[in-house]
């Protein structure tokens, strides 16, 4: 299979007072079409700058990203879910449609579904401040889905959620990945995070980032929980631990 992202090269140094601040180093990966893959570093390694690179909202300041599809549609989940607190969850989620001229009964049809698929019928009125951290990043991903993107950009989406519902939130994410069979890249801080959902790992070193190593990871599928006793994902987590440090 042809990869769908190529990736040569790349770095970004922000210009500061003493030369510039080399952000991320030479990153070269590629990504196939349907592949679940975690970006996994240090923080400061230049994970979300990679990202936002990807997504086009920074320029990078060498090298070269290439989508070999053309420009693919992309949806974006970041740590916060940035809802809009006048808008219900309904109306958060029909966004992005209503931005494409979407007719609203096709919008709220297909918000509705989405809805369901993040487990949150019931909630379509709800405002955003009567939701708990996990709903929200529900709605997130909700809204990044209902484009129906070639690419899934996610910057450590549950970053800021406790742990149980951080492991609720890998199965359903997990769950939808396997429905609707998204290209995912996935910023995570969580060697266990990264070893329950990804296809393959890419460690980042230190800053200025590059990838250090690229794991497959050969866990059977689904993952349950008992996945993390095993002798195998034992080893594999020790492998990324090595490279991280
Ligand atoms: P990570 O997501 O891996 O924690 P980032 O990509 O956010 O790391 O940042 C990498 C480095 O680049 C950090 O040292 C950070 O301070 C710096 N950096 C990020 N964004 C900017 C910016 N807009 N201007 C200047 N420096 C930045
Ligand atoms: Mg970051």
């Amino acid at each position: 299979m042809d990869p769908i992202l190529i990736v040569r090269g790349l770095s970004v140094t922000f210009p500061d007072s003493n030369g510039g601040l080399e952000a991320l180093g030479s990153a070269d990966f590629v990504i196939y079409p349907q592949e679940f893959v975690c970006l996994l570093g240090p923080s400061g390694s230049g994970k979300s700058t990679l990202l936002r690179v990807l997504a086009g909202l920074l320029r990078p300041t060498a090298g070269e990203f290439v989508f070999a599809g053309g420009q693919p549609k992309i949806g974006m989940v970041f740590q916060q879910a940035n809802l809009m607190p006048w808008r219900t969850v309904l109306e958060n989620i029909t966004l992005p449609l209503e931005l494409e001229n979407v007719p609203p009964d096709e919008r709220r049809a297909r918000a509705l579904a989405f809805i369901e698929l993040v487990g949150l019928t019931g909630f379509e009125n709800s405002w955003p401040r009567d939701l708990s951290g996990g709903m929200a990043q529900r709605v997130a991903l909700a809204r990044a889905l209902i484009h129906d993107p070639d690419l899934l950009l996610l910057d450590e989406p549950f970053g800021s959620l406790d742990a149980l519902t951080r492991e609720r939130m890998w199965s359903e994410l997990s769950r939808i990945w396997q429905a609707h069979r998204k290209t995912v890249l996935m910023v995570t801080h969580s060697i266990g995070e990264a070893l329950f959902l990804a296809d393959r790992v890419l460690v980042l070193s230190q800053r200025p980032g590059r990838i250090k190593l690229d794991l497959r990871v050969d866990l059977p599928r689904p993952r349950t929980d008992d996945i993390r006793y095993t002798t195998h994902f034992g080893r594999l987590a020790r492998r990324l631990k090595e490279a991280i440090e």
